[in-house]
């Protein structure tokens, strides 16, 4: 974490994560608080884009879709967001609109169907093996503690720190994705952690970078402003994607650049 010489005080440190919200709002747009979400098919998308591009990952979940297509097609009900050229965004598109955009597989034919015929839909995005294993454990942990496919009942009555130490105990899931399943979809007040708010997290030094993802996190938690991390989440995450790149960051053009150490990097 940023030293006390360096930073200063806990209020002096706060006023710079403020400013760096500010800076990246005014680069990438502010960010909205997340739209009421079903719980199952965000943390569906969330395993499936493990370890793979979110471009990837919806094509799986869309190949699920496609193989276990829902009783009753419901419609769309937002737009995965577009560049100007009208193809996906790929700085913008998060996983979550994958869910929100194209609605839920048939659960239960997932869970009785060949294994087989589950990872056969995943293999696009990789980790097949796992991630159907993860699916699978996930639809049966739910169908045997609320009788259905509902992530709401099963995580009724759990602060936050319950419900992500009983997402983390399921097979395949780690603490990012129970973080974004309860950022994204149950509105708790947390900054999920992938390789891109890592990285900025740790070059910018508001964090340790020793600790890990898991440390990033954990560390996070402590010092956002209250309210902020879902924003912070999104905005590091556009930020490591477009500028604070893990090859050849573009330091002359980063909007945050005063209040970044670049921790890692080379004096420029
Ligand atoms: S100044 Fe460079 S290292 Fe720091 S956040 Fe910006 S791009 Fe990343």
């Amino acid at each position: 974490m940023r030293s006390q010489g360096k930073s200063g005080t806990k209020v002096g440190e706060r006023t710079r994560l403020k400013r760096i919200l500010r800076g990246l709002e005014r680069r990438y747009g502010k960010i909205e608080p997340p739209p009421k979400r079903k719980g199952l098919p965000l943390i569906v998308a969330t395993i499936l884009s493990q370890n793979t591009t979110d471009l990837t990952a919806i094509r799986a979940y869309e190949a699920l879709l496609e193989r276990f297509p829902p009783a009753r097609r419901s419609r769309p009900r937002r737009n995965l967001p577009r560049d100007s050229d009208g193809r996906i965004d790929k700085i913008k598109i998060r996983m979550v609109h994958v869910a929100d955009a194209r609605g839920e597989p048939n659960w239960r034919a997932i869970e009785k169907a060949p294994l087989s015929v589950v990872r056969n839909c995943l293999r696009v995005c990789g980790l097949a093996e796992t991630k159907t294993r993860a699916l699978r454990s996930l639809l049966k942990a739910l169908r045997k503690e609320t009788g259905g496919y509902s992530l709401e009942r099963f995580l009724a009555g759990c602060d936050t720190d319950q419900a992500l130490d009983k997402l983390s105990a399921l097979p395949g899931i780690g603490v990012k994705t129970a973080a974004v399943t309860l950022a994204e979809g149950f509105g708790a007040d947390l900054c999920p952690v992938d390789t891109h708010v890592h990285r900025v997290s740790g070059r910018l030094g508001v964090v340790s970078p020793s600790g890990g993802r898991n440390g990033t996190f954990r560390e996070l938690r402590k010092i956002l402003p209250p309210g902020t991390a879902h924003a912070f989440h999104h905005l590091f995450l556009s930020h490591g994607r477009a500028v604070c790149t893990a090859r050849r960051p573009k330091c002359d053009s980063c909007p945050i650049r005063p209040d970044c150490e670049r921790r890692g990097l080379e004096e420029v």
